[in-house]
C-alpha cells in the first residue's frame, strides 16, 4: 500500500517537473502593435505613434518576458501621391525576422477656398462684364487658380473648382449692371466769356462723356439766348442726357459789353497784338488763330509789300487792322510830324485797299515811349495831340513777349503768360515776322482758353494801354 503512494506521488511530481521544463524553457517573440494597423488621418493633423510591443516570453503563458524593444528598428516610407505613409517595425532577435507594417492615410476633406477681388460689382448695362480676377488656394494641392471654371448666368459669375480629392467649391460674384453716373459735359474756354457789343457770338467748344456711352458730344443740346446787340450778361445752357437717362447741364455766361471798363473785374482779357508784317510766317499764324477762333490785332506794314494780300485775309477772318507804318523808317517818320502823318496814310490806304475800311488804330514804331526819336525833340508828343484831335486812337501795349530776343517758342510763351497772369486786360506785344511765334502763340492760346481768359481784338473802345510818352 505505501509503495502505492510513493510510485503515484513521484509520477506526480514527475509530471509536474516535466511542465515546469516546458513552461519555463519554451519561449517564443511576442510583437504586436499598439492601436490600429490602418489610420486615417485629416490632411494637417499630426499622428502619434501608437507604439508596440516586443517580449520574449514563455510560449504558453507568456511568462518570464524580456524586453526586446531595443531590437526593433523604425522605418518610414511614403507614397506622396497618395498622401499615404507606411510605417515599419523590423524585429531582428535570436536570428528571426519579424515585420511589421501600419499604414497611415492622409485624408483631403478641405475644399479649396476662391478668393475674388470684389464680390460685388457695377458695370454699365451695355457693357460686358470683364473679369475682375479671383485666387484659388487649396490646402494640399496649393495654387487651383488655373483649375477655376467661370460660368456667366442671371448677373452672377460663378467660380467652380475641385481639388484632387475630390472637393469642390464654388463661389459667385454679383454683377449690378446699372449707370446712375451723370455724363460730365466740358466747355472749352470756361463758363464764362465776353464778347464786345455786335460782335458775333462763337462757341469755343464744348465736349461730353458719358462713363457709359463714351463721347455723346453729338447729343448734346444748346440752347442759346445771346442777344449780341443787346449789352447784358446772358446764358448759354447745354444740356445732355445719356441712354440711361441721366442728365446733365452746364451752363455759360456770356457778358455782351459795350466798354472794356464797363466789364465785371472778374473778366480777364489777352489782346495779342502782331507788329511789323505781314510777313512770310503771317499766314501760319492765322491758321493758328483760326483754328482755335481767336481774335488778334494786326499793326501793319509795308515791310515785305509782296503779303499785303494777307492782310485782306487778317481782316475777313475777324481780326482788327491798325496801320503801324508804312516803311517802319524811324529817321524818316520822326523827323516831323508831315512825314509821320504821310507814311501813316501810306499805309492806311493799303488797308483801304484790302479791307474797304480805314483804320482808327495805330501804334507808334518803337512805342509811344520810343527815345529812338528823341534826335527831334518833342516829335512823339506833337503826333499823339496830332492823331488823337485827328480821332485815332494809339495802343502800347503792357505784355513784351520779348520775341525780337528769343528765339525759343517756350521763353517767348513763358514770358506771357507769366505776366498775363498779373493783369485783367494784358495786350501782348509780339511780331508775326518770328518764326517762333507760330508755336508760341499756339501755347499762349491754349493757356489761356484753359484758364478762363477771353482772347478779344482791340478796338476804339478796348482799354488804352499807353506808356508814358518820353519824347
Ligand atoms: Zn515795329
Amino acid at each position: 500500500m505505501k509503495k502505492k503512494y510513493i510510485i503515484m506521488l513521484s509520477f506526480l511530481l514527475g509530471i509536474i517537473f516535466f511542465i515546469s521544463i516546458i513552461f519555463i524553457n519554451d519561449k517564443k517573440i511576442f510583437f504586436s502593435l499598439k492601436g490600429k494597423s490602418f489610420i486615417e488621418l485629416n490632411y494637417g493633423s499630426d499622428y502619434y505613434e501608437d507604439g508596440f510591443e516586443a517580449k520574449y516570453c514563455n510560449k504558453y503563458l507568456k511568462l518570464f518576458c524580456k524586453d526586446i524593444s531595443d531590437k526593433v528598428r523604425i522605418s518610414k516610407r511614403e507614397i506622396k501621391e497618395k498622401n499615404k505613409y507606411f510605417i515599419n517595425y523590423n524585429l531582428i532577435y535570436k536570428n528571426i525576422n519579424k515585420v511589421l507594417t501600419r499604414e497611415i492615410q492622409y485624408i483631403d476633406k478641405e475644399s479649396p477656398v476662391i478668393k475674388l477681388t470684389d464680390s460685388n460689382i457695377s458695370i454699365c448695362p451695355n457693357q460686358e462684364y470683364i473679369e475682375e480676377g479671383y485666387k484659388a488656394i487649396d490646402n494640399v494641392d496649393g495654387d487651383l487658380t488655373d483649375k477655376v471654371k467661370t460660368t456667366i448666368k442671371d448677373n452672377k459669375v460663378y467660380y467652380t473648382v475641385s481639388d484632387k480629392a475630390g472637393n469642390k467649391r464654388v463661389v459667385y460674384r454679383d454683377i449690378n449692371y446699372k449707370d446712375d453716373e451723370k455724363p460730365t459735359i466740358s466747355l472749352v474756354g470756361g463758363n464764362k466769356s465776353y464778347i464786345f457789343v455786335n460782335q458775333e457770338y462763337v462757341d469755343r467748344g464744348f465736349s461730353a462723356n458719358d462713363n457709359c456711352d463714351g463721347d455723346i458730344t453729338s447729343k448734346v443740346e444748346v440752347h442759346n439766348n445771346v442777344n449780341t446787340s443787346k449789352t447784358g450778361e446772358y446764358d448759354i445752357n447745354y444740356t445732355v442726357t445719356d441712354t440711361m437717362g441721366n442728365k446733365s447741364v452746364v451752363t455759360r455766361k456770356v457778358v455782351v459789353y459795350n466798354d472794356a471798363s464797363t466789364v465785371p473785374k472778374n473778366g480777364k482779357f489777352i489782346y495779342l497784338t502782331f507788329d511789323d508784317g505781314p510777313g512770310s510766317y503771317t499766314e501760319s499764324i492765322l491758321n493758328v488763330l483760326n483754328k482755335y477762333n481767336v481774335k488778334a490785332t494786326f499793326f501793319v506794314t509795308n515791310q515785305f509789300s509782296k503779303y499785303q494780300y494777307l492782310i485782306k485775309k487778317e481782316y475777313e477772318s475777324g481780326h482788327s487792322i491798325a496801320v503801324h507804318t508804312y516803311s517802319h523808317n524811324y529817321g524818316n517818320i520822326y523827323s516831323s510830324l508831315e512825314n509821320y502823318i504821310n507814311d501813316f496814310n501810306n499805309m492806311n490806304q493799303i488797308i483801304f485797299e484790302q479791307t474797304g475800311m480805314y483804320s482808327k488804330i495805330f501804334r507808334f514804331p518803337g512805342g509811344s515811349s520810343n527815345t529812338i526819336s528823341k534826335f527831334n525833340k518833342g516829335i512823339v508828343t506833337e503826333i499823339a495831340n496830332e492823331m488823337t484831335k485827328l480821332g485815332y486812337y494809339y495802343f502800347d501795349w503792357n505784355i513784351d513777349s520779348t520775341d525780337t530776343i528769343a528765339k525759343d517758342s517756350n521763353v517767348i510763351y513763358n514770358n506771357v503768360i507769366k505776366e498775363v497772369e498779373k493783369h485783367n486786360n494784358s495786350v501782348v506785344l509780339l511780331h508775326d515776322i518770328k518764326k517762333a511765334n507760330i508755336e508760341s502763340v499756339e501755347k499762349i492760346i491754349t493757356y489761356g482758353l484753359n484758364n478762363g481768359y477771353t482772347f478779344l481784338p482791340l478796338t476804339e473802345n478796348s482799354p488804352q494801354v499807353h506808356h508814358h510818352i518820353n519824347n
